[in-house]
């Protein structure tokens, strides 16, 4: 029976239909045993990814291609056996675009990890959709090269799933997204047809831009089985400092007056106080237990340019009321200050059962009125909500710790969520800056979106996959 996700306070179904054994026994012929899943415990562990709250549904089996031709083998026997696939990279994701909530074929493309060229001339790469991010920095900067996205999961997460999500990270606010970066791509459609989008030159307007329309879309319209990605030069320089305050309004004041002084830094992350004191009692990286907010700053570029952008920074904080600071000397005392908000996820999740991470998104001068929100919306409704974020592109996580097992919590946690949102929206933000829709967000888009609006997204989903089979239940 299929499954309909209601909510994530919904109480836990999940029965599945095995997989018959004619399309079991294509699949193995496909991709081979050794790569289809059909064991308890495998089920188990591709039935959900980091979305939390929400009740698991087993996929029927989990099948893992080795190369293009094997995924539009596997997407054909699904479109003629009317099974649901989901493709899945890490399962990283926050909005549950991995989740199989309607059983089916979970298909893993973790097998499909070869950085197949990086082409120093025109400062690109070739890469399949299972390269680890982070290891394709360190491929890239090896050669003095530098491809920006780095998202807090990117020493699990892949491209792939980066693409899919448009993922963004710290660097956001000066090299943008996972999108500014795909200049092309391979996907395969649900029932096997393989097509390329974009190419290999830096301007290209030749047809409809199926690139960008592929970006960020979930899993929901195509399998992407190849990516082109640009590079940019390393930058000379980098120095980063953190700025300790007494009140978090003057925290989030500083990062508008930053920019409004038109000085981009290339990571501008914000921390409140609950966050700082959990990171320093799991870490004890050093951080201010007493400070009520901190900014996280990386200036880079050339070596001239940053000591000035250094020192603009640092007297608009003071300006701003900073109470204190402290510049990283040392290769050590820099990886220190960024220990401090990578640990941030892992601390907060230590502190209950559930854990719950927002991505309402504000225009940059709106992030004042969105941080004051935030601690009236968790006071109203009585959560335990932290705040972190790339405060700098006015992408903030306000993040519930809660318990599952509450329903009374988890109620007012609806709601608090809820009204995040509309908060957002009303600032003129947006449901989602870089974690995306799928199932979290899904029943928000209504907020978001006119029913016009909408309805071409709807027309655009079934004129790709007219049975809705690929990552059903997600998005519209
Ligand atoms: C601790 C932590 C920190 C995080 N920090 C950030 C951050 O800073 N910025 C950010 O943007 N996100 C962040 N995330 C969320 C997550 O890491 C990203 O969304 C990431 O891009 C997911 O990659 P993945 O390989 O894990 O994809 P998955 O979770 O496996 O999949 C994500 C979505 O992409 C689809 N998908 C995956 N591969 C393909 C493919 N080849 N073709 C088509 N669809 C595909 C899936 O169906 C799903 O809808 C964080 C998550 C965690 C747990």
């Amino acid at each position: 029976m299929a499954a309909q996700y209601q909510s994530p306070t919904q109480s836990p179904p999940r029965l599945l239909e095995p997989l018959p054994e004619a399309p079991y026994r294509r699949l193995v012929e496909i991709v081979g045993r050794e790569n289809v899943y059909r064991e308890p415990d495998d089920l188990l562990l591709y039935s959900y990814d980091s979305l939390l709250g929400v009740p698991a549904v087993w996929p029927q089996a989990v099948v893992r291609p080795g190369c293009t031709e094997e995924v539009v083998e596997v997407l054909r026997l699904a479109q003629k056996e009317k099974l649901s696939v989901v493709p899945r990279g890490a399962g990283t994701g926050l909005a549950g675009g991995a989740m199989p909530i309607q059983g089916g074929l979970v298909l893993s493309l973790n097998r499909m990890k070869t950085i197949r060229e990086i082409d120093e001339d025109n400062m690109q790469a070739v890469v399949q959709p299972g390269v680890v991010t982070a290891e394709f920095h360190q491929a890239v900067e090896a050669r003095g090269l530098f491809y920006p996205p780095d998202p807090g999961s990117m020493t699990i997460s892949t491209l792939g799933g980066n693409v899919a999500t448009s993922a963004g990270g710290l660097r956001g606010l000066k090299y943008g997204v996972t999108r500014d970066y795909v200049m092309g791509l391979e996907a395969v459609l649900m029932g096997g047809k393989r097509i390329r989008t974009g190419g290999r030159t830096f301007k290209n307007v030749t047809g409809y831009d199926l690139t960008r329309l592929l970006v960020g879309s979930e899993g929901t319209l195509a399998v992407i089985t190849e990516i082109i990605l640009k590079l940019i030069p390393i930058p000379e320089a980098r120095r980063s400092l953190q700025l300790i305050y007494d009140d978090v309004d003057k925290a989030a004041r500083t990062v508008s007056e930053v920019l409004r002084q038109r000085v981009i830094p290339a990571t501008l992350e914000i921390m409140d106080r609950l966050t700082i004191q959990v990171v320093e009692d799991f870490a004890h990286v050093g951080l201010p237990r007493e400070a009520d907010a901190m900014l996280l700053v990386e200036v880079d570029g050339a070596e001239e340019t940053v000591e000035r952008q250094l020192v603009r920074v640092l007297e608009i904080a003071r300006q701003e009321g900073a109470v204190d600071y402290k510049v990283a000397r040392t290769e050590e005392e820099k990886i220190q200050i960024w220990n401090a908000r990578r640990n941030s996820y892992g601390a907060l999740a230590r502190l209950s059962s559930t854990i719950i991470t927002e991505d309402a998104t504000v225009p940059r001068s709106r992030v004042p009125d969105m941080m004051r929100a935030i601690g009236e919306i968790a006071r109203k409704y009585s959560v335990t909500m932290s705040t972190l974020g790339h405060a700098g592109d006015g992408n903030l996580h306000p993040t519930i710790n809660a318990d599952k097992n509450n329903p009374a919590e988890m109620a007012r946690v609806e709601k608090a969520i809820e009204e995040l949102f509309q908060t957002a929206l009303r600032l003129g933000g947006t449901l989602s800056g870089e974690h995306g829709i799928s199932l979290a967000k899904k029943r928000f888009m209504p907020l978001a979106f006119s029913e016009e609006t909408l309805s071409v997204m709807r027309a655009i989903k079934t004129a790709l996959d007219p049975d809705c089979l690929l990552n059903p239940g997600k998005i519209v």
